[in-house]
């Protein structure tokens, strides 16, 4: 096989880009983490100072640059020039970004890049309308989740291990709005491609999850 592409998609705290990065890294194909697109026009937006309206986020799309790096295993996110990697990951930036990833025109721009960067050679791609939209020919689909619960207590491990103070049923009360949100939105929205392999990870350690994605694409290399 030429190329290996590989779409993975799930909801919110599933534990896809620490599973995605490890997977790809161990498959030498490029990591592309199209959540931190949203959340770089998501941060950008909360940088002018003023209510982050529809037509904001639009014009802020319009203009940004958004430049992923997938070097030595770790991705980096730069906005305009700026390295945003962690800014990007703020309780603020996760509270408008389902807002933002919901509006056509910043979709648009964002799936033309994604698509453009996965000409680039294999490539490992998660979001959550990979496998049905940005890359609908991906060799292999994975659709990567865990119980609501599991998905809020490793989110929370990771906001305390940052250092926010965090409260869990609030953390899962933010999952489960982000999920809804992502799931019924009009554009692409949040779903199972009926060509995917569901891969629930609520049981399961990061290396275990790791280990089923290399599996699943040393299966399909071999057909
Ligand atoms: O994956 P992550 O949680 O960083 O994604 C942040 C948000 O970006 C999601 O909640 C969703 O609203 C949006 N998103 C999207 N399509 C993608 C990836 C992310 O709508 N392919």
């Amino acid at each position: 096989m030429k190329n290996l592409v590989v779409a993975i998609d799930g909801p919110a705290g599933a534990g896809k880009s620490t599973v995605a990065q490890l997977a790809a890294k161990k498959l030498g194909c490029t990591y592309i983490d199209t959540g931190a697109m949203y959340r770089a026009v998501a941060w950008k937006a909360l940088q002018q100072g003023q209510p982050v309206t529809d037509e904001l986020i639009v014009e802020i799309a319009r203009d940004i640059q958004v430049v992923l790096r997938y070097i030595d295993g770790k991705t980096t996110v730069a906005v305009d020039g700026v390295d945003v990697t962690g800014e990007i990951r703020t309780p603020e930036v996760t509270a408008i970004v389902s807002q933002v990833a919901a509006l056509g025109p910043v979709r648009t721009k964002m799936v033309d890049l994604q698509r453009q960067m996965a000409e680039s050679g294999s490539v490992l791609m998660d979001g959550r309308d990979i496998a049905t939209s940005v890359l609908p020919d991906a060799n292999v689909k994975i659709f990567l989740t865990a119980s609501i619960e599991e998905r809020a207590r490793r989110r929370y491990r990771e906001m305390q291990a940052k250092g926010y103070a965090v409260e869990l049923e609030e953390l899962q009360a933010d999952i489960a709005a982000r999920d809804k949100a992502d799931s019924e939105r009009k554009i692409s929205p949040l779903v199972q491609a009926p060509d995917a392999e569901l891969l629930d990870t609520s049981c399961m350690s990061i290396d275990e999850a790791v280990q089923a994605v290399i599996d699943r694409c040393n299966s399909e290399k071999r057909r």
